[in-house]
């Protein structure tokens, strides 16, 4: 015999009780087999709406009723064949009661656990007779009333089972009934004087669990709507999967701790008699799903990842707790007489102080109680009153064989520290089956994406891209990100998803990533941006692996760094302005980016795209020590040098630098050797040398009214109107042999930019174009740089 259990999802609407029927035919064939359903869809809620409604309102709770009684009349109307009449009249017997119930209410101005129990069966009393009914056109099934055969104690709303009598029951109906096919109601069940009483909300799984372990079922199937019991809810984390094979313990903490799929006691009767429960999806059934069974096969350490939200942490502090006894006895006392569920419990060693997690309806009660309870040693001052924090949630890492496993646990705290999730609780169960930490709700699905990634897809690390600027080298970096996607993905195991562009006037945003095949047009119609705009809009996107990327010249941008940077969010940029501006900012972007455990990367400050920095660091970390450096350092200067002749005039060249995009957007950042003098200041800092800006000589070749000019056009102006200067220059150093070349120069701890006059046999004399050259005069490398 099979004990089979669909839950609310898969009996919502006629089309997935189709779905449902067909499973029960095919396992039906060859066996016995027991069904437990749901009520239809959310049906549990709306009744249990209808009835506090009913308190103020009973036009509101009607309404309610009439769209539960409509769904239920459409699916006896899509799907009964036989006794069409009988089942109506049954049903609207089954909805006059409660609407008598509702008004009562609305009457009396009363609502006891024991009227909420009797309301919310309604659901699987009705939805059990309506698929009982339906199948008993298409087999050999019959209905049965589940509240005569489980017997519990008088908690209506959470009732214990007896299942003494209960099995009892179960056993002799059984025995006379000889139906293929029995349907029968979750979730319902009765006390010893016939009232009803409910187990709890998601209890149909218990019931199922109860029937299976009464009747020694071969197996217990709980029917929903995901493919299994996955490694973290697939609502939350996209990657998660199914589990194959877990142990009932693994499974039990897991659903203890969120995974809703299943609830906690329903593993209690099934373990006992170690029937193997199955996980399976409705609307796949061909998926495996999951085998919850004694030895499973799966031996990963960490098994699941899962999350309970609205929690409250409740705290007993103070002096006056140390070495006397019975504090925390008075404590859990206070909690459990009024049935105060507690989730999570911490004490430090020092037993100043105890730390448990309660459920946020429960946490103002708790506090009244807690604080009536010691309110004497609260007026003494021994101990501070209570104290409530609240919008957190618990996230635990689950897996039996945590306990033989260093580290995982130091595994866990620093990735998600690297996340800048901030952990307000942590406790590991000495059965260590489980490692919880209380966080901050919002950071809950960064927190359980970053751990599944941490614990399921070593494989595969996600970065989150936050892109600001799109011209020349924006656009590029996204063309080029699109063009390496699948190197990346398949080389470097890296998956990178874009998730903010923004320009000076627009920004896209999209979790999923933005499509990079047309991200113009996404940013053509996105919403109005500002540099505080963007940086909110990132933190609140609160993705693991966040990077800020800076591809503007823009001085206000390198001024967010540090902000990015102390929310442990890395930062790569090619704008030189940051690494260049006071020393003591370059330090402390450096030492916040150490402190927040996020890269601060500047790779094409200096050199383009050549591995100029990255390469002076490992010369430095390797033990080497930079003397002295001579570079040719400006693509544009470069250009314009290399161009620049007696047959062309100076501002035709410079004009065509920017068309060719080798300048900066201002060209006389270049042309002023500025830019030279960030870089070689750059490449001093990093070597290891304290300077400044303005400790750099800079030799101008510009005329001074070039320099003072203040845009371009009154800059090209002025260059035309000193073309006899540039030729000048040229012609002096041609009548040398001698080529112009634009240098930076560091020499033990000073530094110099400006045009030199380089003779043939000079390294940079063969200069093309708009090439780089840098030479590093180090310990180990005095002559040959
Ligand atoms: P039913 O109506 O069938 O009882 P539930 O809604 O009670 O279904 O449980 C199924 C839901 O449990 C899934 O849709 C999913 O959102 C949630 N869930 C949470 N954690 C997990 C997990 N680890 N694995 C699978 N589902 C999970
Ligand atoms: N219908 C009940 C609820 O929604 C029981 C269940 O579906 O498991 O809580
Ligand atoms: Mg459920």
């Amino acid at each position: 015999m099979k004990v089979l259990k669909f839950g609310g999802s898969s009996v919502a609407s006629s089309e997935s009780i189709q779905k449902v029927l067909a499973i029960v035919g095919e396992k039906s064939k060859n066996q016995k087999i027991v069904v437990l359903v749901s009520a239809f869809g959310k049906t549990t809620d709306k009744l249990l709406s209808a009835a506090n409604e009913a308190l103020e309102d009973i036009t509101a709770s009607k309404e309610i009723l009439e769209s539960i009684k409509e769904t239920h009349y459409t699916i006896i109307d899509d799907l009964i064949t036989k006794n069409k009449k009988e089942v109506y009249k049954e049903v609207t017997g089954l909805f006059d009661r409660l609407l008598s119930i509702y008004e009562g209410i609305y009457l009396l101005q009363e609502l006891s656990d024991k009227t909420l129990a009797k309301v919310s069966s309604f659901g699987e009393r009705l939805s059990s007779y309506i698929i009982a009914n339906v199948s008993a056109g298409l087999f050999a099934a019959t209905h049965k009333e589940s509240r005569d055969l489980i017997i519990t104690n008088n908690e209506y709303l959470n009732a214990q089972v007896n299942f003494l009598a209960t099995n009892k029951n179960i056993n002799s109906f059984f025995k006379e009934n000889k139906h293929q096919i029995t349907v029968l109601g979750g979730f319902i069940s009765s006390n010893n004087s016939g009232e009803t009483t409910t187990l709890g909300r998601g209890g149909s799984d218990f019931s199922a669990a109860i029937y299976a372990a009464a009747l020694n079922a071969n197996e217990l199937q709980i029917w929903t709507d995901v493919s299994g019991m996955y490694t973290a809810n697939p609502r939350v984390v996209k990657q998660a999967n199914p589990i194959s094979e877990i142990s009932y313990e693994e499974a039990m903490e897991l659903s203890h701790f969120g995974a809703k799929v299943l609830y906690p006691p329903t593993i209690q009767p099934a373990l006992r008699k170690e029937i193997p429960i199955r996980i399976k999806n409705t609307f796949e059934p061909e998926n495996l799903g999951t085998l919850i069974c004694k030895n499973p096969k799966n031996k990963n350490e960490v098994k699941g990842i899962s999350h309970i939200e609205n929690i409250c942490l409740i705290t007993l502090e103070g002096g006056g707790m140390i070495g006397v006894p019975g504090f925390s006895k008075r404590l859990f006392e206070t909690l459990s007489q009024e049935k105060i569920n507690v989730v999570f419990i911490t004490q430090a060693s020092s037993e100043h102080s105890i730390c448990v997690g309660v459920y946020e309806n429960d946490a103002v009660k708790a506090k009244g109680l807690l604080d009536e309870t010691f309110s004497i040693e609260i007026d003494r001052k021994k101990i501070k009153p209570i104290g409530v924090e609240k919008d957190l949630a618990i996230i635990a890492v689950v897996g039996e064989s945590l306990k033989n496993y260093q580290g995982l646990s130091g595994q866990m705290f620093s990735s998600l520290g690297k996340n800048n999730v901030n952990i307000r609780a942590i406790a590991q169960g000495s059965s260590e089956k489980n490692i919880s930490a209380v966080i901050n709700k919002y950071d809950a699905k960064k927190a359980l994406n970053t751990l599944h990634e941490e614990f399921f897809e070593e494989k595969i690390k996600q970065l989150n891209l936050f892109v600001m600027g799109v011209g020349n080298v924006g656009k590029r970096f996204l063309a080029q990100l699109l063009q390496q996607k699948k190197f990346l993905r398949d080389n470097l195991k890296l998956n990178i998803r874009v998730i903010g562009i923004s320009n000076s006037k627009k920004m896209v945003f999209n979790n999923n990533g933005v499509n990079l095949n047309n991200w113009e047009e996404s940013l053509h119609n996105g919403e109005p941006t500002s540099l505080e705009n963007f940086y909110n809009k990132v933190k609140k996107c609160n993705q693991r692996n966040s990077v800020f990327i800076d591809n503007t010249a823009n001085q206000s941008v390198s001024e967010v760094y540090e902000k990015y940077l102390r929310n442990s969010i890395s930062v790569v940029t090619c704008n030189k302005i940051a690494c260049a501006s006071s020393f003591n900012n370059y330090k402390t972007l450096k030492e916040v980016s150490r402190k927040y455990n996020a890269s601060f990367l500047f790779e094409t400050n200096v050199g383009a795209g050549l591995p100029i920095i990255d390469t002076l660091k490992n010369l430095i970390n390797s033990g080497d020590r930079v003397h002295k450096i001579q570079a040719v350092l400006s693509g544009s200067l470069n250009f314009v040098f290399n161009t620049f002749d007696t047959n062309s005039t100076f501002h035709n060249v410079v004009e065509a630098a920017q068309k060719e995009g080798y300048t900066e957007p201002d060209p006389k950042i270049d042309l002023s050797g500025i830019d030279v003098a960030r870089k070689i200041l750059i490449l001093a800092r990093e070597s290891g040398y304290q300077l400044e800006l303005e400790d750099i000589e800079n030799n101008a070749f510009l005329p001074k009214e070039s320099l003072k000019t203040i845009d371009n056009e009154a800059f090209y102006a002025s260059l035309i109107k000193n073309e006899a200067h540039f030729q000048n220059i040229f012609k002096n150093a041609n009548d040398n042999d001698c080529r112009l070349k634009y240098v930076a120069e560091f020499v033990d701890g000073k530094a110099n930019v400006g045009l030199q006059h380089i003779s043939v046999n000079h390294p940079f004399y063969n200069l093309e174009g708009s090439d780089n050259i840098v030479l590093f005069f180090t310990d180990r490398y005095p002559e040959n740089p």
